[in-house]
């Protein structure tokens, strides 16, 4: 048999009907679930279109201008229109759209300002921080010598008189705001005094809420920071991928460490889904979402306070409501399962000064981003607070179970989910 390129025209179901069909079968989930993963959302199709475009077939290792390939013309501009979207969004004066994750955008950032074994100050894990913030397992924990700050055991806030005496104390290199799990607003300019008094540069990791500053709802960390990461998949609504933003006396050493420092080739398709999100996120509807995310999870928190929750924090000023289990007689594991059951996905989370383990704790996350890019607002965010309350009640009863999934299900049904695909 001589070769012919067949296997090239086929699609996918007549590829391979077992990774078509689990797609297909997520797919559903999607659709059926009501998705309060704080991390997550819905994007919009366009990125989907952009990441699942023929642009995976090219390499382009470098930068525009300066491609270590051939025919990289126009995949050249799509990478310049990319970075030109991102210093535009977020007012910064230089943008690197090739990291893969998030993670490798803290690496990059990281790689760009510190040797081994200097000191960096962040977020302790268990009160919010990233574990590219210095979890001993990470290549932060095992480079670094990691120093960490936490919340006010009253308040459950960031203790920023606490945080520039431990600065004072430690030196650190860099010091990083932001968090994974942390339902307040950030004081960005509080946080450059402090790096400020103490020679340290600020890396503000915004992976969580760059969609709510791109939407005018959180405070801009670009002015303050000498470098800014995040990814994109999550508020911000893009592709699976990240990015990080410099001022410009660092621009062409960041540059460096993420090609050739961590990095081969850059993946395109997601460049380009970048640059999507980057357009989408600029345009005045995007504002409307970012609103709505934050009016959402005020609605839920408010609702959940209501059905006897405690918040952590007492509230919440982003998409995110942190919800202390203790006095329900639950964990953050339990809970988590039993919700996934009823057809409501979360994550277990833990709390501040929490007494049981990670893979157990006390708390539950809860995000509003993914139901409020589906169209859902404050009134179906007191139905599903209701629902929450219903199955942490009692999480035994298999029939509360059944009747809440149904309810989730029409309420999913309710707000349609890729109506073409
Ligand atoms: C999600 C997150 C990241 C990491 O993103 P990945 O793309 O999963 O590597 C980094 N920092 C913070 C604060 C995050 O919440």
């Amino acid at each position: 048999m001589s070769y012919s390129n067949e296997m090239l025209e086929l699609t996918l179901a007549r590829a391979d009907r077992e990774i078509s069909g689990l797609i297909d079968d997520e797919k559903e989930r999607q659709r059926v679930h009501i998705e309060l993963i704080a991390s997550e959302n819905f994007v919009p199709r366009a990125v989907m279109e952009a990441q699942g475009s023929i642009l995976t077939n090219k390499y382009a290792e470098g930068y525009p201008h300066k491609k270590y390939y051939g025919g990289c013309g126009f995949v050249e501009r799509i990478e310049e229109i990319a970075i030109e979207r991102a210093e535009k969004l977020f007012g910064a004066e230089h943008a690197n759209v090739q990291p893969h994750a998030g993670t490798t955008a803290n690496q990059a950032a990281y790689f760009t300002v510190m040797k081994p074994g200097d000191t960096m100050l962040a977020m302790k894990l268990d009160q919010g921080g990233h574990l590219s913030h210095g979890h001993p397992l990470n290549f932060t924990g095992m480079l670094y010598n990691v120093v960490s700050y936490g919340v006010d055991r009253d308040t459950e806030t960031i203790n920023y008189d606490e945080l520039a005496s431990i600065a004072r104390k430690s030196s650190p290199k860099v010091i990083v705001a932001g968090a994974s799990a942390y339902p307040r607003a950030i004081d960005f300019a509080r946080f450059r005094e402090i790096a400020d008094e103490t020679g340290a540069i600020l890396i503000t990791d915004m992976a969580h809420i760059a969609g709510l500053v791109a939407g005018g709802v959180h405070e801009n960390p670009t002015p303050h920071s000498h470098f800014v990461t995040s990814t994109t998949q999550k508020s911000l609504r893009g592709p699976r991928g990240a990015f990080v933003l410099c001022m410009k006396e660092y621009a062409a050493d960041l540059d460096r460490t993420v090609f050739p420092g961590i990095q081969g080739g850059p993946l395109l398709q997601a460049i380009a889904a970048k640059a999507v999100c980057f357009k989408l996120a600029g345009e005045p509807e995007f504002k409307i979402y970012a609103a709505q995310v934050v009016k959402n999870a005020a609605a839920l928190g408010l609702a959940l306070q209501a059905r006897g929750f405690r918040l952590v924090s007492g509230g919440t000023d982003n998409h995110m409501v942190l919800l202390d289990l203790r006095s329900r007689r639950i964990t953050g594991k339990a809970a988590e399962r039993v919700l996934e059951e009823a057809g409501i996905t979360t994550n277990k989370n833990a709390i501040p000064y929490d007494p049981e383990k990670p893979a157990v704790t006390s708390g539950l996350r809860l995000g509003s981003a993914a139901v409020t890019s589906r169209g859902m607002k404050e009134d179906e965010m007191k139905e599903i607070a209701r629902a929450i309350d219903e199955v942490l009640s009692s999480p035994e009863d298999a029939a509360t179970t059944r009747g809440v999934r149904s309810r989730m299900a029409d309420l999913s049904a309710a707000f349609p989910l890729y109506k073409s695909l």
